[in-house]
């Protein structure tokens, strides 16, 4: 199989660009994490899912362990500390709490670990290396115990959201402040009360701005400069305009990353679904609840859902379009055989293609691996898989997009047992106490064996009562 050129979208040009990377044997990516304050919703969900298909793509064009892919967590920021001062709660234990969840909510999504998942709170240092950097560059000043960033220093600022600095002025909301030289200038350190967290530094005691703390992990796991940098399209400006003035100026560079790729946003009836709108619905709630379409959804049905859209274009978030994507699943499942649901499961034979090595070992259908090198056109691979054939270049594919028929099939199983009559399971349960209390034990196995047929797990307590659970 010949290995296609990839092109990706650069919002810095404004073009599809062939992706060339500066070091083949280490190409470096960075996404911008959440922010651990609260379960992350289904618009979350979608960097997450564009930019892990986007890294299985690179690990099977350069080689798994070529390729270092960091996604940072957020774990210091005002909605956090609020939140954590609620609670009566530290901010390490919410967002050890949140971040617990928040990677049980990207596993059943099909996502692959990053290489690195560096949190805000373990790379002050850095952050303060780069605001003395800035400082002695002329690039920042400290007033009042804050620390900002000089725009007007930096001649192109505005260079990737293409905007001038009147147009910032009158598009942007300034926070006017007395210690600001400039409205336009943004805070890289500021000051913490006393019961606020908040760290030592040459300015006294306080805590980094929000995106110092994306220039520090990036300099941390891929240097000053490196080849991708992902987000939301809510991130060009002022976020990621801001990375780059500090990036560039603290090390001299003209660029931090070479490529910029941001996804549309997942939308409720036209709106972008985001927390402060109160227009949304999170990745737990939708694995977990039934308080979308009355059901519960597992992650491959949430995973196929996004793909079908581009990543640029704007999603519209609806329950149809899951029914749609689920009915793909079993279609391909029924096709590929885990969907046979008599435990002769089938999938699990094929070997993973996410990374198996320089420019080779992709056995499944080559114009799929051309839609997706180009700018992952995710809709035209999908159309395609809809006409193969062959099970096995099938599978391959649809894992190549990170989509796990088996996987699905497995949730389904699951589903059904948990649908098993929590009556009938008491009742068997009593059974086999009573079987164990006369010492019938190949009758008390037999039950314990029935149920987990069933996919039922028993566990015997302590204090001699049985209860129940559903394996996955
Ligand atoms: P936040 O936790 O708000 O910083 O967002 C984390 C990531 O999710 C960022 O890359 C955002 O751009 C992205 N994001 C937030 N809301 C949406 C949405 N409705 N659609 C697509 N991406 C979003
Ligand atoms: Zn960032």
């Amino acid at each position: 199989m010949s290995t296609p050129a990839l092109k990706i979208y650069n919002t810095l040009t404004r073009t599809k660009e062939e992706f060339r990377p500066i070091d083949p044997a280490h190409v470096r990516m960075y996404v911008c994490g959440p922010t651990v304050y609260d379960y992350a919703h289904i618009g979350n969900a979608r960097p997450l899912i564009v930019f892990d298909v986007l890294f299985r793509l690179l690990r099977h064009l350069y080689g798994a362990e070529h390729v270092a892919y960091v996604r940072n967590i957020t774990d210091v920021d005002d909605k956090i500390n609020a939140r954590a001062f609620e609670r009566g709660i530290s901010i390490r234990e919410l967002t050890d709490e949140t971040n617990k969840v928040f990677q049980q909510d990207v596993k059943a999504l099909g996502c692959l670990e990053p290489t690195v998942q560096p949190r805000a709170t373990e790379h002050i240092a850095q952050m303060v290396a780069i605001i003395e950097r800035l400082i002695a560059s002329g690039h920042a000043y400290a007033a009042d115990g804050h620390v900002l960033f000089d725009v007007p220093s930096m001649p192109n600022y505005g260079r990737l959201s293409r905007r001038s600095l009147d147009e910032m002025m009158a598009g942007a909301r300034v926070d006017v402040a007395p210690y600001k030289r400039g409205d336009m200038d943004f805070v890289l350190w500021k000051p913490s009360k006393e019961n606020e967290p908040g760290w030592d530094s040459p300015w006294g005691r306080g805590r980094p701005g929000w995106h110092i703390e994306c220039s520090a992990m990036s300099w941390a796991h891929l240097g000053e400069t490196f080849d991708i940098h992902g987000g939301g399209i809510d991130l060009v400006f002022p976020h990621h305009e801001n990375e780059i003035a500090q990036s560039c100026c603290a090390f001299g560079r003209d660029v931090m990353a070479n490529y910029w790729m941001h996804n549309g946003f997942l939308q409720v009836e036209g709106e972008k679904m985001s927390k402060s709108l109160g227009n949304f619905v999170t990745i737990h709630e939708l694995l977990h609840t039934d308080k979308f379409g009355g059901r519960k959804w597992p992650g491959e049905v949430l995973r196929l859902a996004m793909l079908r859209t581009h990543y640029r274009q704007p999603i519209d978030w609806t329950v149809k379009a899951l029914e749609e994507a689920e009915l793909s699943l079993r279609k391909w499942g029924a096709e590929i055989g885990a969907v046979e649901l008599d435990g002769e499961g089938f999938g699990s034979g094929f070997g993973s293609p996410d990374g198996s090595g320089y420019g080779g070992g992709f056995t499944g259908v080559d114009t799929v691996m051309d839609a997706l090198a180009d700018d992952l056109n995710t809709p035209l691979a999908l159309t395609i898989l809809h006409a193969v054939e062959n099970k096995r270049e099938l599978d391959v594919s649809l894992k190549l997009l990170g989509i796990d028929v088996q996987s699905y099939a497995d949730w389904v199983q699951i589903e059904k047992s948990r649908s098993f009559d929590e009556g009938a399971i008491d009742m068997l349960i009593r059974a086999r106490l009573a079987a164990r209390a006369s010492k019938n034990w190949a009758e008390s196995d037999r039950i314990r064996d029935e149920l987990a047929a069933a996919g039922i797990a028993l566990k015997d307590n302590k204090d001699g009562t049985t209860t129940w659970e559903v394996k996955r």
